[in-house]
């Protein structure tokens, strides 16, 4: 397969639907938390009764206004909303309130790993509401299936990139910062596990030089940036082998199981013309002036690329910055802790070392635990003062997450402070040297490696607590 994969070119577009934060639905005034009792967020409005209008959540519109201006979108003066029509158990009107042909945001890109994407458009629309079938949620051996109409009338932003994409890997890197943008700007959680933010991926192939595009195939049902990546392999691979046995792919929607690795084709591919767009009569075009525009683009808070850049201007390496910028709480905690006017660096020694492995074994969040950006300060406060080594810094910063202490109350309880008393640390390497005569021999008969041994005793003795500079230079000096 890979040196078939040398022949063509891939190429991918992602239509990303975000599930906007608002707390009422974007038609109705019913609330949109996730997790409530099946089909208590039903008003009429939801249920489709007859005679029942829509009103349109200012909330919603702007959420799509920030989105779209940190996508480097336009937002045109006019848009409109339009029904979709199909029929599906979870969409009870028969239709969806989408836009079509005058969406909230055009013409946008994002600069992903030195790469522009073009985005086409970002459109408001309504989620449908969920099935359960049988067999899941303990319905097993049931022969029905479950209406939960909840999550209709969610408000959803739908964002639908160019085809600019060439490598499943351009994709994922597309999805994670897309992800790291609406989660930074608030407009959603952007969990695809949970389906806040779910993805299709269109995804063609053509002969390598090709200037015309292949059929491409939809692909949705992944919940996952690995599952992304995996999909979107396993698709080139099933393109390339239809086109190299003579065969033509087929324009359809095709679903990933991730268990089974593979694609499935779920139903061939609605043309737009078959969904019977037209202009939702019950909502007016919807005006959005250009006032409107500058008070939301005043908000915006600090983007992914922006926090990257920044942290490397204050000397973090690219791949720190990046792991940083991916876990957003952690950032915003690096954030505060730099406000307090901390050392960048020592402050990513811990945040990258011990409190990194520590969220990471107890599967928390940072502001889970009890460790405060003004502890964190503190405890750098006295590294940088000499009063305690790193090294102690790293034993109790477990206990700070821990238990909400003071690294100052820390040290003081259990006599952390460092020794710096060149009288101690003089008797106690003397010790050390007098308890190992064959080391101090072959010392100074050249073998100064052993220095290394010599400094670790010492730091045995006083639990760490020797400033190791000291301990070095009277080392030195006892052995010649
Ligand atoms: P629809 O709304 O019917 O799904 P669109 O024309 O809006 O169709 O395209 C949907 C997505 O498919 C966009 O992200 C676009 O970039 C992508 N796309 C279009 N043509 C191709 C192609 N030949 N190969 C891969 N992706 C494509
Ligand atoms: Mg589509």
């Amino acid at each position: 397969m890979e040196d078939l994969r040398d022949k063509y070119e891939v190429v991918i577009g992602l239509e990303v639907h975000a599930q906007l934060k608002t707390k009422s639905k974007i038609f109705a005034p019913d609330g949109c938390e996730f997790g409530k009792d099946p089909n208590s967020e039903t008003s009429p409005i939801t249920l489709g009764m007859p005679g029942v209008l829509p009103v349109l959540n200012k909330e919603a519109v702007n959420m799509g206004i920030l989105t779209g201006l940190a996508l480097n979108c336009e937002i045109p003066e006019r848009c409109k909303f339009d029904r979709k029509q199909y029929f599906y158990p979870d969409l009870p009107k028969g239709y969806q309130i989408s836009q079509y042909d005058e969406p909230i945001c055009v013409n946008g890109y994002l600069n992903v790993k030195g790469k522009r994407i073009g985005i086409t458009r970002a459109h408001l629309e309504e989620d449908a509401g969920k099935l359960v079938h049988a067999g899941a949620d303990g319905l097993a051996g049931s022969s029905y299936s479950l209406v939960d109409l909840n999550r209709a009338g969610t408000p959803l932003l739908e964002i639908v990139s160019e085809p600019d994409m060439r490598s499943s890997e351009e994709a994922r890197n597309y999805m994670e910062e897309l992800r790291n943008i609406v989660r930074y700007i608030g407009v959603c959680d952007g969990n695809l596990e949970e389906g806040s933010m779910r993805c299709d991926a269109n995804i063609s192939i053509m002969p390598k030089g090709s200037k015309e595009f292949g059929t491409r195939a939809e692909i949705k049902n992944v919940n996952s940036f690995s599952a992304l990546q995996r999909a979107i392999e396993y698709e080139i691979d099933r393109q390339i082998e239809i086109v190299e046995e003579g065969g033509k792919v087929v324009q359809e929607t095709r679903l990933w199981d991730d268990n089974a690795r593979e694609t499935k084709s779920m139903r061939g591919k609605e043309d737009a013309h078959d969904y019977r767009y037209f202009p939702e009569p019950d909502l007016m075009p919807l005006k959005i002036s250009r006032e409107w525009v500058e008070e939301i683009r005043a908000k915006m808070p600090e983007l992914p690329q922006a926090k990257r850049e920044r942290y490397m201007s204050l000397g973090l390496s690219e791949y720190d910055a990046s792991v940083i910028v991916e876990q957003m709480g952690l950032a915003l905690f690096f954030d505060e802790v730099l406000k307090l006017g901390a050392s960048p660096k020592i402050a990513v020694n811990f945040i990258m070392g011990e409190i990194a492995a520590y969220l990471k074994e107890t599967k928390l969040e940072i502001n889970e635990t009890k460790l405060t950006p003004e502890n964190l300060v503190e405890l750098i406060s006295l590294i940088e003062k000499n009063t305690i080594s790193n090294n102690i810094g790293k034993q109790i910063i477990v206990d700070m997450m821990k238990d909400g202490s003071k690294a100052s109350e820390i040290v003081e309880k259990r006599g952390l402070s460092q020794i710096s008393d060149t009288g101690a640390i003089k008797e106690i390497a003397q010790k050390v040297c007098d308890a190992n005569p064959a080391q101090v021999t072959a010392y100074k008969n050249g073998k100064v490696q052993l220095l290394g041994f010599f400094v670790g005793q010492v730091m045995k003795e006083t639990k760490g607590r020797a400033n190791p500079k000291a301990v070095n230079e009277i080392l030195k000096e006892i052995l010649g």
